[in-house]
Order: structure tokens, then sequence, then C-alpha cells
């Protein structure tokens, strides 16, 4: 175990990891069952142990959410494996010549390889009334459950796939909602039209209101204004999308873009010894090379994985392997799973078997004759086959 210091009972600096989510918490594991023994320290900003931050929307109106149902690991995972995580605390800064990170304490750490695993912030554009919730911690849900509960009704800005989840949480649970989306369909970023035709179909089918092309202008904590001149009452809450987290990589001298912190096809960034990953880092994209945001829990989980086997060739002096896992992403609204594996909102050929409007079907995105993404809905075991495929095309293994 390590002391107040970061170093372990060798007397040697370990591996400091920021943010206890999905990224920081697996390269954590994953070092520990790789066999390294050093020090291994868990900075987390959020109170109580790490939790499975996807319950939150899809969960929301349930009525435990407590951190023993949706925690991560079980609470004596951590001293079995002599992880030293620690709760609401957070990093203010890195210094990278002195491989230090500053507490909030006052107190520093230090560091041999440092994994910045810090996540990201909900969006909140200006025209957004500071009492507009969002939704990205337990607290946040929390709050937005009872909010909900008391108005009886939710209306959600932004039709993305935590927008929509809410949307279901809420109508599951008896509840008036209306999703306003921008854009002409719902989750238009992450799947094709077919997709997001489906999912509007399956929240109006249980009394959801969409709105698509409906642009909000302003908004309080009980009504939304759109640009058409239409109002929307209820309890608000913000899903506009998430920005990494780039304040630490910033104060190390990392570089970074908007999509996140730069890192290379093996997870570290611009600064020796300090890696990224998760919603926090931008990957070069498998397919064009250029820095892609996060935004997904596997993917998440998956760069966890591989930055931890970076770290471990970089204290042993080893070439990093390079990180190659398709993306993937899932969600689940109204007990209807839908998977996602590689680039299926991408521009090209669309094709599809089965029945769609059953919630039995496989879409397929091809660009130039090969497949490069699909949507699985109610067919979750066929997803990994067809990432498999995708993998093949880019020269990739999965
Ligand atoms: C409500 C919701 C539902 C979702 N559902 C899905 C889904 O169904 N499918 C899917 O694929 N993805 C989903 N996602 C996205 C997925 O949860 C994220 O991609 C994933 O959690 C990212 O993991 P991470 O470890 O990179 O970051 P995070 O989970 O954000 O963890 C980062 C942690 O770092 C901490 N931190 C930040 N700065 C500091 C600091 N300076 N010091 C200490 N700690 C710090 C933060 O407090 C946070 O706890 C959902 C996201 C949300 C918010």
């Amino acid at each position: 175990m390590s002391d107040q210091t970061g170093i372990g009972t060798g007397g040697q600096p370990g591996v400091v990891i920021i943010g206890a989510g999905t990224a920081g918490v697996t390269a954590a594991t994953t070092l520990r069952n790789s066999g390294y023994e050093g020090a291994l320290t868990l900075l987390s900003a959020e109170s109580g142990l790490p939790y499975r931050r996807t319950a939150l929307s899809k969960d929301l109106m349930a009525a435990d959410l407590s951190v023993e149902r949706i925690s991560l690991q079980k609470p004596d995972f951590w001293d079995a494996k002599q992880i030293d995580v620690r709760a609401s605390v957070r990093a203010m800064a890195v210094d990278p010549d002195a491989r230090t990170v500053t507490l909030d304490d006052g107190t520093t750490l230090d560091y041999r390889a440092l994994l910045l695993a810090t996540g990201g912030s909900p969006l909140r554009p200006a025209w957004l009334d500071a009492a507009v919730p969002t939704l990205r911690t337990r607290d946040d849900a929390l709050g937005i459950r009872d909010a909900i509960a008391a108005s009886g009704g939710l209306v959600v800005i932004g039709g993305g796939l935590i927008g929509l989840e809410l949307a279901a949480s809420a109508a599951a649970h008896g509840h008036r909602a209306t999703v306003l989306e921008a854009a002409d369909r719902v989750a238009g970023r992450v799947v094709p039209a077919v997709v997001s035709d489906f999912l509007a179909g399956i929240h109006r089918e249980r009394g959801v209101d969409i709105h698509t092309g409906a642009c909000a202008e302003s908004a309080t904590g009980g009504e939304v204004a759109c640009v058409d001149g239409s109002r929307h009452a209820g309890t608000v809450v913000a899903a506009l999308g998430m920005a990494p987290d780039l304040a630490l990589a910033s104060s190390a001298g990392a570089e970074t873009v908007a999509e996140g912190i730069v890192v290379d096809g093996s997870l570290a960034t611009s600064v020796a010894g300090i890696y990224a990953a998760g919603d926090a880092a931008a990957l070069p994209d498998l397919r064009t090379g250029q820095p892609v945001k996060g935004e997904h829990w596997f993917g998440a989980t998956d760069q966890g994985k591989a930055a931890a086997q970076s770290i471990l060739a970089g204290l042993d002096g080893r070439e990093a392997p390079r990180f190659t896992e398709v993306p993937r992403a899932w969600t689940m609204q109204y007990g209807v799973n839908v998977q996602m594996v590689g680039w299926p909102s991408a521009d090209g050929d669309v094709r599809v078997d089965g029945e769609v409007t059953a919630g039995d079907a496989t879409v397929t995105t091809h660009v130039g004759g090969d497949l490069v993404g699909a949507v699985t809905i109610g067919r979750a075991a066929a997803a990994r086959e067809l990432r498999t495929q995708i993998a093949a095309g880019l020269g990739s293994s999965v």
C-alpha cells in the first residue's frame, strides 16, 4: 500500500491514476491483474466508491440508486488488490518535471507514471439558466429524480442517447416526458436514420412527446422556450453532450484539442510518463488518424485496459502495444438493447436485415462496399461478430 506521499512500501513512487470512472478503475485493476506490485493510487473527486455511471440515466427513477447497487467493485476489492482509493480528493495540478501531483488539500503525490482518466463535464451553452441541471454524477441523478417526482414531468433538451434514456426512465415510471432535439432526428450523431426513427417510435408509443427541429433558445429549471415560439413546461434537464476535462493535462503542458487530451496509438500524451484514457482522451481515429472524442463506456473501459499495458511497458522500458479496439457503445430503452459498433453513422450505404419496427434487426453501414459500422436492435450477440468483421476490414484485431 502507498503512504500519504504516493510512495509504496518499497520506497519507490508508483502509478497515480486521476479519476475513478471506468477508465481509471479498469486501468488500476488491469495493472494489478498483470502483476504490477508497486504503489497504486486512484484519486476520485467524487464521494464514495466508484460506480457505474451508465446506470444513472437508465435507472434514474428506480427506487435504489445506492452506491452499493451500482458500484463498480465490491467494497473489499480495493484493499484486497492493494489499491489506495482516495475519494473526495481533487488533483489540482501536475508538475511533469518533478513528477508530482498537487491535491486540493495542498499535499503532493509523487508518481513514476500518471494516468489522466478525468472524464468530462456536461456541455452548458450560455443560454442555459444556472438552475437547469445536467446529468453526470450520482448526486445529479438524485436531484433530478426528486425534481421529476415533485413536478410530474420531464423536459429534456437534447435527443441524444442520454436524453432518450432519461425520457424512457421517466415515462416508464408514469411521468410526462418531452424531448426537444434541434436536429431533424434523434441520436443522429451515433446511428443511421432508420434507427433514429425506431427510437423515436418506441418513445412515442409510450406517450413521450418527441420534437425534432426544436431549437431551444432559453431555459429555466421549469420551462424551455424554443426558437419557433413554443414553450415546454416541466422539470428541465439539459443533455447536450460532454466536454472533456483538459485542465490537468494543460497544467502538465500536455497537448490538448477540443476533442480531448491528445494521445498517440498507445495512449501516451505528449509528456513523458503521462497517459490519458476514457472520455478525457482524444485517440487517433482508426479510420482517419484524426484525434477523436470518447464518450462511450466500453471505449473508456477498453482504453483503461490498454493504458495499463502501456504504463507497464513504459515502466519496463518495453515498446507499448498499439490500441486497435474498434469503438463500441450501447443503449437500453424500455428493455430494448441497442448495440453500436464501429462507425454506424458514417456517410455510406445503409442495409437492414430483419424487422426494425419489431425491435429485431441488424443495420449495417458500408463505405465503398466495406462494412464500417453496425447497429443491432434486440440482437446483442450479433454485435461481437460484426465488430470482428469491421476490425478485419481495418486490418486491426479485436
Ligand atoms: C448518465 C449517463 C449515461 C450513460 N450511458 C451510457 C451507455 O448506455 N452506453 C455507453 O456506451 N456510454 C454511456 N455513457 C457514457 C459513459 O458513462 C462514459 O463514456 C464513461 O463513464 C467515461 O468513463 P471515464 O472513466 O472516462 O470518465 P468518468 O466516468 O467521467 O470518470 C471520471 C472521473 O474523474 C473524476 N475527476 C475529474 N477530474 C478530477 C480531478 N482533478 N481529481 C480527481 N478526480 C477527478 C470525475 O469526478 C469522475 O468521477 C453514459 C454517460 C452518462 C453521464
